[in-house]
């Protein structure tokens, strides 16, 4: 998806009234009620649909017309300027250059702050893909009313963002965190290639220590990567230095599952360190070892999985994210297997809790909207520009 800078300073402070109220709407409406959306922007109803009309002809919210009532919805476009304008106002961000990055579930640009320093902005895109597990477990959407792809992106940005705070401060090799708003974090640049583009290195079994070392570090400070590949690890371009990347699947060391993880993490440079530079080594990291050691730098001390908890990560909504990034990595360990389709499990769980509660009952939706929610909003991501009225 594409990131229009110019249209940042081309919204006027009404229609930003009228996009923040279709974003406040959606908070509890899959569809936001027209009439909603004049109520909460304070603006006249006249006004407000010239508005929507302008706002979705700029695809910053779409038009929905064959559902019960009128209604309109926030885009990934529209979420973006929200949290583009957030940064702009605190000169954290003030241009955008090129896409270097297209994640699965994320789109990493180039930026400048008002000093023309470079900046990396991830914009985290959950539901892009459709894992099977994610499918089957449909669950997790269908219940909430509240949950939907742009929500759960940002609570993968603020989870993301609260890690890497975390590990900034307490010196590990990451990128400096800089701000974060909705689903977008703002970062240090890196100027490094990541690993999987490296053909050869100076010394594979010094690159290899370094790695286990830093599994064994996170270890200690009570915390697991969980997604440690060759993908997620940048060799600095001029010291070549390993700097680790993409937080939002960490766990802490007690979690449940927390072995299983951590031994993920060391299989994978395992394999990786084989393949690439057949390197092999009978010294490797164990969990219950690395748990327990203790490392000069005192960072057994710190728990930083109950420092970042008590930044309130892991509270309530939290929890919806977790289980999703867990059933996604628990998918892509399954090797080989190819996602997307083999929908399966078409039980359809539609137990409808309402946990509406704010205003306007009158609008609310019946449980077969709730039932489609993931389908609908896995469509969104991909053709957002067909639902547009015109
Ligand atoms: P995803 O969650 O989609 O995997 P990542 O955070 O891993 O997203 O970033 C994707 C790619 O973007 C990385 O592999 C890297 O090439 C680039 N990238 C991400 N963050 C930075 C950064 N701070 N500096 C330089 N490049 C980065
Ligand atoms: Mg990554």
């Amino acid at each position: 998806m594409k990131l229009d800078a110019t249209d940042l300073r081309y919204v006027t402070s009404d229609e930003f009234r009228v996009l923040t109220a279709v974003e406040m709407g959606s908070k509890n409406h899959e569809i936001v009620p027209t009439v909603l959306i004049v109520k909460i922007s304070g603006l006249r109803n006249g006004g407000v649909n010239k508005i929507l009309g302008s706002l979705a002809k700029r695809n910053l919210v779409s038009r929905i017309q064959n559902a019960k009532y009128d209604g309109y919805r926030l885009t990934y476009g529209g979420y973006d300027y929200l949290a583009m304008r957030a940064m702009s106002k605190r000169d954290t961000v003030c241009s955008i250059g090129n896409q270097i990055g297209v994640g699965k579930e994320s789109d990493i640009y180039i930026v400048a702050d008002k000093d023309g320093n470079e900046l990396v902005l991830k914009l985290h895109r959950l539901g892009r893909i459709s894992f099977r597990a994610i499918k089957a477990k449909r669950d997790y959407m269908g219940k909430r009313k509240s949950a939907s792809w742009m929500y759960m992106s940002r609570l993968a940005a603020e989870k993301e963002y609260a890690f890497m705070k975390v590990l900034y401060e307490h010196n590990f090799p990451v990128p400096r965190p800089v701000d974060q708003a909705r689903h977008c974090i703002l970062m240090e640049f890196i100027d490094a290639y990541p690993l999987r583009q490296i053909a050869d290195v100076p010394s594979p079994g010094a690159l290899y220590s370094k790695l286990m070392d830093m599994i064994v570090r996170f270890a200690r400070a009570g915390l697991i990567h969980g997604d440690f590949n060759e993908f997620n690890i940048l060799i600095r371009r001029a010291s070549g230095e390993p700097v680790v990347i993409d937080f939002p699947q960490m766990v802490s060391t007690s979690h449940q599952n927390a072995e299983w993880y951590f031994n993920r993490d060391v299989e994978c440079i395992r394999r990786f360190f084989r393949r690439r530079f057949r390197y092999e080594s009978n010294i490797y990291p164990r969990f219950r070892a690395a748990k327990s050691e203790k490392g000069d730098d005192g960072s057994e001390e710190w728990h930083l999985d109950l420092v970042v908890c008590a930044s309130g990560y892991d509270k309530g909504e939290h929890k919806v994210l977790e289980e999703y990034m867990d059933n996604m990595l628990r998918e892509k360990a399954d090797a080989g297997s190819d996602e997307e389709e083999a929908e399966g499990s078409g039980e359809g769980d539609e137990d409808d809790d309402d946990e509406e509660g704010e205003d306007e009952e009158e609008y609310s939706e019946d449980e077969d909207e709730d039932e489609n929610v993931l389908d609908r909003v896995e469509r969104r991501g991909k053709d957002s520009h067909d639902e547009e009225a015109g």
